[in-house]
């Protein structure tokens, strides 16, 4: 099974779970209930590690029961990376729907080509912005970021949709985002900014997950540099932090029908 399909799987899933759950909750079933902040599986509490930072650092007070609850999330990029980006986040699957319809609409994709050094300044502007945010987080006292995490705008607006029938303010900034992304710079979100993704990378670790070359040579298509949504050489910058797991390179290698090329190895 190509990785893709079932990338494509779970994202439908998580979508269709953002939807589902409130309206279960709405029938005064709890089993499972919350957003992508901050979820509860019966007695299973897990968040975005970045909410929780969040909060111990505005609050000034160390939780261990919060603490606990960002095991799940880290666990999971520490054995299989950064999956949650590229199988289960809703914004990064409306970019990528976005980025379908302007491939079919046969618009001029404007992904800048692949330079060496460009994921250093990626991850370069990306962990000033972080950093810019927690700093301004511990000053100002409020878990500010959470008014910008994509992912968390996107799963409460849903819950408000379905339990009240209409969308909040929030959900412009997530628009303005969308419009950036179809018009302008597809994965800029993720791929300079999202202060979630970037703090989920530092979870990277050297025996997880990851792409590699399996073979020193390859017939050199560039196929894996072209598709890679992340502007990585998938044959070395496999261990890249910004590199989401997505599987779009192994995927796209021709080479990988005769010999395993590029693989996910752990
Ligand atoms: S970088 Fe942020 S918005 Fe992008 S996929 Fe990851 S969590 Fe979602
Ligand atoms: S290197 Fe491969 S797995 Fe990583 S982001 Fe790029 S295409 Fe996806």
């Amino acid at each position: 099974m190509k990785i893709r399909k079932l990338r494509k799987t779970t994202q439908i899933l998580t979508m269709l779970a953002i939807f589902i759950i409130p309206m279960i909750n709405l029938l005064e079933i709890y089993f499972i209930k919350g957003t992508f902040y901050s979820m509860d599986i019966g007695d299973l509490a897990i968040s975005d590690p970045l909410a929780i930072f969040q909060i111990l650092l505005s609050s000034k007070i160390f939780n261990i029961t919060m603490l606990a609850a960002i095991f799940i999330p880290v666990l999971l990029m520490l054995l299989l990376g950064r999956v949650w980006c590229s199988f289960f986040c809703p914004y990064y699957t409306i970019v990528e729907f976005l980025a379908w319809i302007r491939k079919k609409l046969k618009l001029k994709s404007i992904k800048p080509k692949y330079k060496k050094g460009d994921p250093s300044r990626s991850n370069t502007i990306r962990f000033i912005f972080l950093i810019s945010g927690l700093v301004l987080t511990g000053i100002a006292g409020i878990p500010i970021l959470n008014l910008i995490l994509t992912h968390g705008i996107i799963s409460s607006q849903a819950l408000i949709l379905v339990k009240f029938g209409y969308l909040t303010f929030e959900i412009v900034f997530v628009i303005l985002l969308l419009l950036i992304e179809f018009f302008l710079i597809d994965k800029f979100w993720c791929k300079f900014l999202c202060p979630s993704g970037t703090l989920l990378s530092l979870f990277k670790f050297k025996k997880g997950m990851r792409v590699k070359k399996q073979v020193s040579e390859c017939s050199s298509c560039n196929m894996c540099i072209t598709v890679c949504p992340m502007g990585l050489d998938p044959q070395t910058e496999g261990d890249n932090i910004l590199c989401n797991n997505c599987g779009d390179c192994i995927d796209a290698c021709p080479d990988n029908k005769k010999i395993k090329t590029l693989k996910f190895k752990i």
